[in-house]
């Protein structure tokens, strides 16, 4: 069983390369940003508020998260009700960016993400995948970009999709974000000392494809 580990800060492009890789290697694409954007939903359902930790840890035992994959597509189930179409906004995101820092949330979703590189060969894109959830995947990944870089994507990507949105506030989300995910206390994210960094800002997809492709043969192939 092989796995593989992406990680890196928000918009720099995992899910879209991890989603190409996985399809080539046919391995199980596991998103577990998903997974904590589904927490997420749920805590603003019921109107908790994110600097709230211990209502946020209340919570916690309440919440079953889980997956299953239609045509090969992960969909995340909260508790039995598939909430794929709706954990893409970025209220969820927010609200995943802040809950996600608490320890709580993580162990809630532990077992699940680890239980699943038991079962198959997996590519699981995250912030803390080859440094905590799976230390000993066989390829571990950094996927970066400068944060401009990372800002003018997602404006591009936005703005083909008919929304209204302003660049200095898609940066400022950004670089907030990055705060929080490599500031908290609990699985932080950052490079594992044995994970290969890829830095994506002047590069193109199949480019940082085939970087990452070449980085599992020579693992694979030794
Ligand atoms: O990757 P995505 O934007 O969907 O993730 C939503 C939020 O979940 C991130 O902002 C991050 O704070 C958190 N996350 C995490 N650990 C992971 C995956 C996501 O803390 N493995």
């Amino acid at each position: 069983m092989y796995s593989i580990a992406i990680d890196g800060p928000a918009g720099a492009g995992k899910s879209t390369i991890a989603k190409t890789i996985a399809k080539k290697l046919e391995f199980i694409y596991v998103d577990t940003g998903a997974m904590y954007r589904a927490m997420a939903l749920y805590f603003i359902r019921h109107e908790i508020d994110p600097k709230d930790e211990e209502a946020i840890n209340k919570a916690c035992p309440d919440i079953h998260v889980s997956i299953n994959y239609e045509d090969g597509v992960q969909q995340v189930l909260l508790n039995g009700e598939n909430v794929n179409g709706l954990i893409r906004t970025e209220e969820v995101g927010n609200m995943a960016s802040k809950t996600s820092a608490y320890k709580m949330v993580r162990a809630t979703l532990l077992d699940l993400q680890r239980d699943l590189a038991k079962t198959a060969n997996i590519l699981m894109d995250g912030r803390d995948i080859g440094t905590t959830i799976l230390p000993n995947a066989e390829v571990k990944i950094f996927l970066t970009a400068s944060a401009k870089t990372r800002a003018s994507r997602r404006y591009l990507e936005l703005t083909e999709k008919g929304e209204a949105c302003d660049m200095d506030e898609i940066l400022k989300d950004i670089v907030d974000r990055d705060e929080r995910d490599m500031n908290r206390a609990v699985s932080p994210l950052k490079k594992a000392e044995d994970a290969v960094l890829v830095d994506s800002s002047e590069m193109g997809i199949d480019e940082v494809v085939e970087s990452i492709l070449s980085v599992y043969r020579k693992r694979v192939n030794g």
